[in-house]
């Protein structure tokens, strides 16, 4: 367990990477993962970074592509626990593909989505998830088009089995998140709202300063503070994650951020179920065990 932390990161000063991993570090080893039974991968950006600091296994491979190869991992080794970090221009462009299929395969990993509204490693350039008229390298007039909602998207997926929200500059609320996420049985989609104070410093400046625009999304089944850190938000909303179609609603919400856990569904299918109980069988028992989980899934609430 020693092994967490050994690498230095190379982020500007101010960064929301820095506290983001030091909440993954802190999350693996409250969870007793051996460090040689996880595997980071990442795309390509400042999120891209992550697995060489974390004293893990991990792939940092081409843009847009951490899904298809940390799915890739969990098929063939489901006993390792895997996480993908990408960012708003990995995930939600180039990669958008991928995304799409790796909600709906469903395999047991945590996806963070470091969320900073621009290509900040590129030095400023309009990311999909920009809001609208921000000036960029790309648009230095403003940027034109409306943002991508990253929670909406994956909300409307099929199968789609666990989404949350929240924010790099709350620690409590960051590491609940992540520690919820990785307890998910299945694809445990996480937005993290992340300050770039290098090229997007107003961006969430005034939310970051002022936690009362922040918006608790609270449940005895979602993810929950301790009461004297429930007090620092502005709002506190009752929603139950089970509910789609509130937490379609939620993620509308532009009057502050709401954060926690928008949705969750643990009876989905799961392909690397599936992938598992494969290996070394033959294929008449391969056939039978086919026919077991899709009985098994068909009871299941997929969206
Ligand atoms: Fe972080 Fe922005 Fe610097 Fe990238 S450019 S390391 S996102 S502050």
């Amino acid at each position: 367990m020693e092994d967490y932390g050994k690498g230095v990161a190379r982020w500007c000063p101010g960064c929301g990477g820095h506290s983001i991993l030091t909440t993954v570090q802190r999350v693996c080893k409250d969870m007793q993962y051996e460090p040689e039974k996880t595997v980071v991968v990442s795309g390509i950006g400042c999120s891209g970074r992550f697995p060489h600091y974390m004293g893990t296994y991990g792939f940092h491979g081409l843009h847009g592509r951490a899904f298809p190869v940390a799915s890739g991992v969990k098929f063939r080794r489901p006993d390792l626990n895997v996480f993908v970090v990408t960012g708003d221009g990995d995930c939600c462009s180039i990669g958008a593909a991928h995304w799409v299929h790796a909600i709906r395969y469903n395999m047991k990993m945590v996806a963070l989505l470091f969320d900073n509204g621009i290509y900040g490693l590129t030095k400023k350039q309009t990311s999909p998830t920009s809001p609208l008229g921000t000036h960029s390298n790309t648009h230095p007039r403003g940027s034109v088009l409306p943002p991508i909602n990253p929670i909406q998207t994956t909300l409307g997926l099929a199968n789609v089995s666990f989404v949350a929200q929240t924010v790099d500059w709350n620690s409590a609320h960051l590491y609940a998140t992540v520690r919820k996420a990785a307890e998910h049985p299945g694809l445990a989609f996480v937005r993290i709202v992340q300050r770039c104070p290098a090229f997007m410093r107003d961006l969430y400046g005034d939310i970051a300063v002022n936690p009362k625009n922040l918006i608790l999304l609270s449940h005895e089944n979602g993810i929950n503070l301790k009461p004297k850190a429930r007090k620092a938000f502005g709002r506190v909303i009752e929603h139950d994650p089970s509910n789609i179609h509130k937490a379609r609603e939620h993620a509308e919400i532009n009057n502050g951020i709401p954060i926690g856990l928008l949705y969750q569904n643990t009876d989905n299918a799961r392909y690397d179920e599936y992938g598992a109980h494969n290996l070394g069988m033959g294929v008449e028992e391969k056939k039978q065990n086919l026919e077991s989980l899709l009985d098994q899934y068909s009871t299941s609430n997929s969206v």
